[in-house]
């Protein structure tokens, strides 16, 4: 395994590389979520590449970047047990130098849901994923559905500008109590962990809404809302019920769905969501 910090020597090691690259792009502080996405580029690449990198530009100014989880040598200890290759951490200087000027900007798809939440959040993240790509050049890269909309915005940001790049979607990872995994978790108190379970909650009871034959999609946000509001520390940012591919709200349910919601548990902003199929 090999740690790389600089954008040169990764330039200048992945022109000896021969075979697939798989790579999967984090912000570090792992846990089992990541690591499915690294077994399954491990299972499907000759190489492995990690990178982890706090990319702050993604963050707004009232958000946590200065409180995010890190440890990294926790992480290295996590990718070398699924047997990673290469791991870059490049610093804020190595990404953003004083002078950098050029974004990307997804429009339509980005500007719903956590994009309208949080103005600016996509831009950050499809400009730091096209960098990493360009620097990269990874035949597959790996995106967890946890944060679905984010895979829609860089797929379509990969076709829009005609990447060289397979993009896979990997099933989201659950605790025991169906809380997906996140970083963020670790921002909870005992308590407020009990109550995060409120958002598979109202994704499961959209799920059986649905398979119980209800196409309306506003009867089915109105009682996840219901649901959301009875757990005293839960406050809704969104609750969505979308077309899959571009997010726009549904009237009725006769296409493939994804309920989606954004909630805060005290202090933490929690996201997951499901397919309605
Ligand atoms: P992050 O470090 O939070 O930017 O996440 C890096 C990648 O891991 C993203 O593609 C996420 O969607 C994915 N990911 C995070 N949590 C999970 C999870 N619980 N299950 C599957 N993928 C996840």
């Amino acid at each position: 395994m090999q740690v790389i910090k600089t954008i040169a020597e990764l330039r200048e090691l992945r022109r000896c590389l021969t075979g697939s690259v798989g790579f999967v792009p984090t912000i570090g502080y792992l846990h089992e979520g990541h690591l499915a996405l690294v077994k399954r580029a491990r299972a499907e690449n000759a190489i492995v590449v990690v990178s982890i990198f706090v990319n702050p530009t993604q963050f707004g100014p009232s958000e946590d970047l200065g409180t995010y989880p890190r440890d990294l040598d926790r992480d290295l200890k996590l990718l070398e047990k699924e047997k990673t290759d290469i791991i870059f951490v490049p610093s804020d200087a190595e990404i953003y130098p004083s002078e950098f000027s050029t974004w990307v900007d997804v429009e339509k798809v980005a500007e719903r849901l956590e994009g309208a939440s949080r103005p600016g959040h996509f831009r950050g993240v499809a400009t730091v994923v096209a960098k990493l790509f360009n620097i990269v050049q990874p035949t597959k890269a790996y995106f967890g559905q946890k944060d679905a909309q984010q895979a829609i915005v860089i797929k379509r940001m990969v076709t829009d500008l005609n990447m060289m790049v397979e993009i896979v979607v990997v099933p989201t990872v659950r605790e025991s109590d169906g809380l997906a995994m996140s970083s963020r978790n670790t921002y909870l108190s005992p308590k407020e962990r009990q109550a995060a379970t409120v958002l598979f909650r109202a994704l499961s009871l959209a799920r059986q809404l649905w398979q119980g034959g209800e196409k309306d999609a506003d009867k089915i946000r109105q009682q996840m809302t219901s649901l959301i509001q009875r757990e005293p520390l839960a406050k809704i940012d969104y609750v969505s019920i979308a077309d899959a591919d571009t997010l726009e709200e549904l009237d009725m349910i006769d296409r493939l769905a994804l309920a989606s919601l954004a909630v805060r548990i005290g202090k933490t902003r929690l996201i997951d969501n499901m397919t309605l199929e």
